[in-house]
């Protein structure tokens, strides 16, 4: 499943697992109080959306 806005936000880290599953977590949520580490995907609407390239 394409997680939306997190697919081209700088704050994306994606993340694969050992079974090769990819999760998405959101860095935002290092500074942000509040803000959820794993966001519901897919995103759709993001007040902290920053275009960017995410990090493996
Ligand atoms: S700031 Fe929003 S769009 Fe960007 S990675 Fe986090 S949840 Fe996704």
């Amino acid at each position: 499943m394409s997680p939306g806005l997190c697919e081209q936000c700088e704050h994306a880290r994606r993340i694969q697992s050992a079974k090769g599953s990819t999760f998405w977590r959101c860095s935002k949520s290092d500074s942000v109080p509040g803000w959820p580490k794993y966001p519901p995907i897919p995103v759709r609407r993001c007040p902290h959306f920053t275009p960017g390239a995410p990090r493996s």
